[in-house]
């Protein structure tokens, strides 16, 4: 039995011990240069970014604070999902029918862009098909049917499809389900070597890649002036990709987004017998309360299990125990496997959890909080940041013209209204 359970400051995760993917050296700047581009962050979003500019030609500079994929896309559960983090009605009553329907097409396209990603630079990240939306009460049966038929009849989506009894144990073995919706175009893969991957797909295509170099300070203008401790990266645009783990480095893009900390554990490999009584079809699973579970296995066919979620930076009491009970009471048949990792990170979640995407001036440009739905987005974002930088801005523009609202409270009553109103919805998810 593995007892190695690192605590969750912890930057060891299971993903980092099963990294599959080598970069070329990425040594901290430690001079100046010039760049066309520089871009804030080696997550997904930066990433692509950096990828999709530099194959239209541009030079580009990636700095990243401590190491590629450090971030929420080196921690994340892996499910790539169509759609946003919030429902799409929420971006029809903002933009309306015409742009939702832009958007909703965007993400599946986000999703499509994840599996070319993967295909062209051969990525090793065991990219894999098939995800279920759980239904755990008997009021999020209508929700998510009514959500399978708004989605076929009005964005004409007909990879949903509704499971239960024996149809649905073919695919997740508990009884904690009365039913599920299963969808077709999304699925799950390892996120850390995803992201090492576009990395090293940017590195082929010229990007220099700097860990260890936080920004310190960004100098707006034309040229604008990045700063490290080291050395300055002076570039004829700046793209931000630092989402939760920005910190107050632009300080105006602080109070559109709140850190929330999520948690995940991986359990030892399971064998085929237990991997067939939990999820025979190596689909993702998550289900559909507002503070929800999602699970999947990893290519060795361990558990990655994620759930439970904080606010103000303080470790949730009993962690441990609430999310060790949880994969019991899903799967007794897990009953005495250990659990090898656990890990947490930091989602970015905006106030109507829709993406925040947009510039400040005209030659920074920005995209930040995915609220928890970030995996196939984040690519779809950096893509869209490349084209926009291009002169092709229409579709970046489509998704920065969707409206935010500041955290209210300030600095200081933020996090205790958040806490706050998820109190409520946690409250809601037991009734
Ligand atoms: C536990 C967890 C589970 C998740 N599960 C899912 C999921 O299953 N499906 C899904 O769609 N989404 C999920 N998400 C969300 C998803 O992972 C994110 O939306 C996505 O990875 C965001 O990518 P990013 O590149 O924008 O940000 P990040 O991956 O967070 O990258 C930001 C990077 O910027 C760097 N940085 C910050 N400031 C500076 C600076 N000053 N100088 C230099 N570098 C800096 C950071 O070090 C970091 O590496 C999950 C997130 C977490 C934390």
């Amino acid at each position: 039995m593995t007892t190695d359970v690192p605590l969750y400051s912890s930057p060891r995760s299971y993903y980092r011990d099963s990294v599959a993917v080598e970069l070329a050296p990425c040594f901290p700047l430690n001079s100046d240069t010039r760049a066309d581009v520089c871009v804030i962050g080696g997550g997904i979003t930066g990433c692509s970014a950096a990828l999709h500019l530099a194959e239209r030609g541009h030079s580009v500079v990636l700095l990243e604070a401590s190491e590629i994929g450090y971030g929420a896309s080196g921690r994340s559960g892996g499910q790539i999902l169509p759609g946003l983090g919030t429902d799409i009605a929420t971006v029809e009553h903002a933009l309306g029918n015409t742009a939702a329907r832009e958007i909703w097409e965007m993400s599946r396209e986000a999703v499509r862009l994840t599996a070319d990603l993967v295909a062209r630079h051969a990525i090793p990240c065991d990219l894999s098909w098939g995800y279920l939306h759980a239904a755990v009460k008997a009021r999020h049966i209508k929700e998510l049917c009514d959500f399978r038929d708004r989605l076929a009849r009005d964005y004409d989506y007909q990879a949903l499809s509704w499971l239960e009894g024996d149809a649905l144990r073919e695919h997740v073995v508990s009884n904690a389900y009365p039913g599920a919706l299963y969808e077709s175009e999304a699925g799950h893969l390892h996120p850390l070597n995803y992201t090492l991957g576009l990395a090293r797909a940017a590195q082929q295509a010229g990007v220099r890649i700097h860990e260890q170099s936080a920004v310190l300070d960004v100098e707006e203008g034309s040229p604008a002036r990045v700063r490290t401790a080291h050395g300055c990266v002076t570039a004829d645009f700046v793209v931000v990709a630092g989402n939760a783990y920005l910190g107050g480095l632009i300080p105006w893009l602080d109070g559109r987004i709140m850190r929330a900390a999520n948690y995940m554990v991986a359990t030892a490999p399971l064998d085929e017998a237990q991997v067939a009584q939990v999820l025979p079809q190596n689909d993702a699973l998550s289900d559909a309360n507002f503070v929800l579970d999602y699970y999947r296995l990893s290519g060795d066919r361990r558990l990655i299990y994620g759930g439970e979620v904080s606010y103000d930076g303080r470790e949730p009491r009993s962690l441990q125990a609430r999310m060790d009970a949880k994969i019991a009471r899903l799967f007794p048949v897990l009953a005495g496997v250990p659990i090898d990792y656990r890990w947490g990170g930091d989602v970015a979640i905006t106030f109507n959890r829709a993406p925040d995407f947009g510039r400040l001036g005209t030659n920074l440009y920005y995209a930040q909080g995915y609220s928890g739905h970030g995996m196939a987005l984040a690519g779809l974002a950096g893509k869209l940041m490349a084209e926009a930088i291009d002169g092709q801005s229409a579709r970046f523009d489509t998704f920065a013209a969707m409206p935010h609202r500041r955290f209210p409270g300030g600095e200081r009553l933020r996090t205790p209204l958040l806490v706050l109103a998820t109190a409520f919805y946690k409250l809601r998810d037991r009734l």
